[in-house]
C-alpha cells in the first residue's frame, strides 16, 4: 500500500500540467457560450494523463491548491493571449476544489494572480464548485462566495443532482449558474422523472436569475430533450471533448462561421 501511494505521488509530481478547454454551447443555435478549463497531465513520453489519475492524490497531499491557482493563472494568460491576437473574449470557468475554496488565503492569492492580468475583465472568470462544498455549512459557504462576488468573481454550482440535489443551497448562495450533473442527462430522454427534474430545476434557475448548464450531453436526443425542458446551455462530447488551447482557438475563435454569444460575454 505504501509503495503504491509512493508511486502515485511520484507520478503526479513528474507530470507536466496543462489546461484543456471544453466549450459550453448555446444548444439553440450551436453558438459558443463560454468554456471550462480542465487540467491534463503530460508524462515524460508525451502521453495525456486524465485528472482522475492524479487529482485525489493532490487533494490528499495538499497540492490541489497549487493546481487550482495554476489553472486560474493559465486561463487568464490564455484569455490575455487571445485578446492580444484580436480574438473574441469568452467567459471561462476554473474548477476550485473545496480544499482551495475554504483555505483562508485563497481570495488574496486569487486577487494577486488576477492583478497580473489587468486587461482581462474579472467578470469573464467563474469558479466551479461542487455541491459537497455545502456540507461544511451553508452560511460558511455563503460568506466565502460573497467575499469573492464583492470582487467581481462568480460561481457555478457543479455536479448538481449527483448528490442530494440540495435546492436550499441556491436560495442562500448566489450562484451565477447551476450545472446539471451528467447522471441526470444520461437518463434523458427516456426517464420521465429525470426529464421532470431537469424541467423544474431549469424553472427555478430562471426564477432566481441563474443560468442552467447541462453537463455530459452526448447525443442529439439529449440536447433536444434538454431544450424542450428549457435548458439552453450544454456541454458534452456531442459538441466537443475537452481540447487543447490551439485546437480550441482554431475551432471556436478563429474558424469560419464562428458564433460567440454576446450575451454570455
Ligand atoms: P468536472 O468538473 O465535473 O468536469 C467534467 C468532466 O466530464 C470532465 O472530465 C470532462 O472531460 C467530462 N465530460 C465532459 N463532457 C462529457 C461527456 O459528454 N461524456 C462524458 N462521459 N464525460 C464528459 P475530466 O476532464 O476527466 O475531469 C474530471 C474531474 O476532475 C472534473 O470533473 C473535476 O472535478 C476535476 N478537475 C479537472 N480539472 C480540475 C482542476 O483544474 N482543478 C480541480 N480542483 N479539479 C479539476
Ligand atoms: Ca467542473
Ligand atoms: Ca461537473
Amino acid at each position: 500500500m505504501r509503495d503504491t501511494e509512493h508511486k502515485h505521488e511520484q507520478n503526479a509530481a513528474e507530470l507536466r500540467l496543462i489546461p484543456f478547454f471544453q466549450p459550453k454551447i448555446d444548444m439553440r443555435d450551436g453558438g459558443l457560450a463560454g468554456a471550462e478549463a480542465l487540467v491534463r497531465g503530460v508524462d515524460k513520453d508525451g502521453n495525456i494523463i486524465m485528472p482522475a489519475q492524479f487529482i485525489s492524490e493532490m487533494e490528499k497531499d495538499g497540492s490541489i491548491g497549487k493546481l487550482d491557482f495554476f489553472m486560474l493563472e493559465n486561463v487568464l494568460k490564455q484569455l490575455s493571449e487571445w485578446k492580444a491576437k484580436g480574438l473574441p473574449q469568452i467567459k471561462m470557468s476554473v474548477n476550485m476544489s473545496r480544499i482551495t475554496l475554504f483555505a483562508p488565503k485563497t481570495l488574496d492569492t486569487v486577487l494577486e494572480i488576477r492583478s497580473r492580468y489587468p486587461d482581462i475583465p474579472v467578470k469573464l472568470v467563474e469558479f466551479e464548485i461542487t455541491e459537497t462544498a455545502g456540507d461544511v455549512g451553508k452560511s460558511a459557504l455563503a460568506h466565502i462566495v460573497d467575499s469573492f462576488r464583492e470582487r467581481g468573481f462568480s460561481f457555478e454550482l457543479d455536479d448538481f443532482g449527483a448528490g442530494y440535489a440540495n435546492i436550499s443551497l441556491f436560495s442562500n448562495i448566489k450562484f451565477k449558474a447551476i450545472k446539471l450533473d451528467r447522471s441526470l442527462v444520461d437518463d434523458l430522454p427516456d426517464n420521465a422523472i429525470s426529464s421532470m427534474f431537469v424541467e423544474n430545476i431549469t424553472k427555478i434557475c430562471r426564477n432566481f436569475g441563474m443560468e442552467c448548464i447541462a453537463e455530459g450531453v452526448e447525443t442529439r436526443q439529449q440536447a433536444e430533450s434538454l431544450l424542450q425542458a428549457g435548458c439552453v446551455y450544454g456541454q458534452g462530447f456531442y459538441y466537443s471533448k475537452p481540447i487543447s488551447a490551439l485546437e480550441f482557438e482554431a475551432r471556436y475563435l478563429n474558424g469560419p462561421g464562428i458564433s460567440v454569444k454576446p450575451d454570455m460575454v
